[in-house]
């Protein structure tokens, strides 16, 4: 395999190395970026955990993960060999600060092989209890403050909420320069939410109707149609609003909504989203029940199988008053945005694993075709698909070929598949190579996400004080509460749903 002969040499360093997110994402990912020869020369990836592994049997593990987990499938026996000669396995316990010398030592030796100083990144792929005691004990023995060289990855959840955020940022602040951390929200890594900044601010045709003149309202809905397999205990804690509004639904909007940045600077463009978080109306009391929806799931079929409630899922409280499901209607404070409505929606066990953005355009000012040529008339859409398709398509009105004028919409379409013959890589290939360059863009601000806990801290206070007494009200594969839909039909719109033809990616 070629190296990266411009990298400088790095070491992974993964904190909870023998767990499920490093098998399933993160040596997959290292795997592709080593394969497509964006690995440098010198690296080393080094697995940390309590569990009683050698290199041997690590490494068996996490080709296990490669076979299973991989874009492309089983890993070919020299390329494995290849890449597995870069691992190392260290059992140590993060609360152990005796493990942390060994830690230490065993990068002195890497960097006296290669005699050069390597970038070190440590990524927290453990419970976000273990952040701080990690953080602390990486300073003690001065394994993070290097700025120039030393970076920690924090992995999502980023705090349980507004207060726990901030103590977090303080705690991290004050061993690490912001310039050091790397919040993650692996949906920004993503193919389709990154070329967002590209088809905004890359096309002359788009950017002048950006704004309230044209655009009527926008949606964004993140559905999935599993339910909280057994994540239950996990996700009991926390509930659709963190697990999924609080950060990827936010960015999203954000980079729909942003103002255009002046250059392709990682400050820059975290600025320009920041500016919209704080610009996004904050609910006070008595708005809270009009504009947010809340749901669970109960049981139902799907594809003709039973599946148990919410309530009935492991780990999960039977009383449980977490929603599964959450809709809000969020309006932007500035110019471009006034009166615009934002609608986003996410859940669990819906009838669709989708995540789409929806941008409905204005109707034409007067109308000039009889009424039944424009039956099934339907405003301009731009729909941009982040998974499982892959797509933008704009909704125009044609004529339909015959002798009548009849109109009806059709979609123009950008297809990832269709356009581009080489595979997609995955949000955490992008991640991993983006923390290995140095380069902070995808990846949140400190202040970034402090604000997005403060926009929705008043509905997670509201929803966790009063019990929902409709719970469970929404059957497993369908598309949410009644509520859900009141809430935007009331406003003269429906939700809208693409019909999915690929096969499901995670
Ligand atoms: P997991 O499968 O439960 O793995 C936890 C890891 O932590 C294991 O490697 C475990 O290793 C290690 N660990 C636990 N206690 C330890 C200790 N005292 N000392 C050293 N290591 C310890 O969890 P996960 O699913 O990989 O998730 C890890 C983090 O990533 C969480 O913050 C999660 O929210 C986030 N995340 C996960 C995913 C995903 O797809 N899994 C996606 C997004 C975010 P030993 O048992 O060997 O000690």
């Amino acid at each position: 395999m070629k190296a990266n002969i411009k990298s400088k040499p790095t070491i992974f360093m993964i904190f909870g190395g023998t767990g499920d997110l490093a098998e399933r994402k993160l040596i997959p990912a290292l795997y592709h970026l080593f394969l497509d020869s964006y690995m440098p020369k010198e690296f080393a990836i080094i697995g940390l955990g309590r569990t009683d592994y050698n290199d041997d049997s690590f490494k068996k593990l996490l080709l296990g993960g490669i076979n299973k987990f991989s874009r492309s499938g089983k890993a070919e026996k020299d390329k494995w060999e290849d890449f597995s000669k870069h691992i190392t396995y260290l059992k140590s316990d993060v609360n152990n600060e005796a493990d942390y010398k060994k830690m230490s030592s065993l990068i002195d030796g890497f960097e006296k092989e290669w005699s050069e100083t390597p970038i070190i990144i440590h990524y927290l792929a453990v419970a976000p209890n273990f952040f701080p005691i990690i953080a602390s004990n990486l300073a003690k023995v001065k394994l993070a403050d290097d700025c120039d060289r030393t970076r920690i990855v924090i992995e999502k959840p980023f705090g349980h909420d507004l207060q726990s955020a901030k103590e977090l940022n303080v705690l991290l602040k004050g061993i690490f320069a912001e310039n050091q951390i790397y919040r993650i929200d692996h949906y920004l890594g993503k193919e389709t939410v990154q070329n967002m900044l590209a088809f905004r601010f890359a096309n002359a045709l788009f950017e002048p109707i950006w704004n309230r003149n044209y655009i009527e309202h926008v949606q964004i809905s993140v559905t999935e149609d599993i339910g909280v397999e057994d994540r239950g205990g996990y996700y009991d804690g926390s509930g659709a609003l963190r697990d999924m509004v609080q950060n990827h639904i936010l960015q999203v909007l954000c980079l729909v909504a942003m103002e255009p940045p002046v250059n392709f600077d990682a400050e820059e463009i975290r600025n320009r989203k920041v500016d919209v978080l704080r610009a996004m109306r904050q609910f006070g009391p008595d708005e809270i029940r009009f504009n947010t929806v809340r749901g669970q799931y109960s049981e139902g079929w799907v594809k003709g199988e039973k599946v148990e409630g919410y309530r009935d899922e492991e780990g999960v409280d039977p009383e449980s008053n977490t929603e599964t499901f959450a809709a809000l209607k969020f309006f932007i404070d500035n110019w471009r945005w006034q009166n615009v409505p934002f609608y986003v929606r996410t859940g669990k066990r819906m009838h669709q694993k989708a995540s789409i953005i929806s941008i409905q355009f204005k109707d034409v000012p007067h109308l000039i075709f009889p009424n039944q040529s424009s039956e099934s008339w339907q405003q301009n859409r731009l729909i941009i698909s982040i998974q499982p398709e892959m797509s933008i398509r704009l909704q125009v009105q044609a004529k339909r070929p015959g002798l009548d004028m009849t109109l009806n919409p059709v979609d123009m379409v950008f297809n990832y598949d269709g356009t581009y013959e080489n595979e997609t890589p995955e949000a955490y290939e992008t991640l991993l190579l983006d923390a290995m360059k140095g380069d902070q863009t995808l990846f949140m601000r400190g202040d970034q996400v402090e604000t997005a806990w403060d926009l929705i801290m008043p509905v997670l206070e509201s929803w966790e004080s009063k019990k929902s007494i409709s719970f469970p009200n929404y059957s497993a594969d369908s598309w949410g509460p009644e509520t859900a839909e009141a809430l935007i039909a009331k406003d003269g719109f429906h939700w809208f749903t693409m019909p999915i033809k690929k096969a499901d990616k995670k």
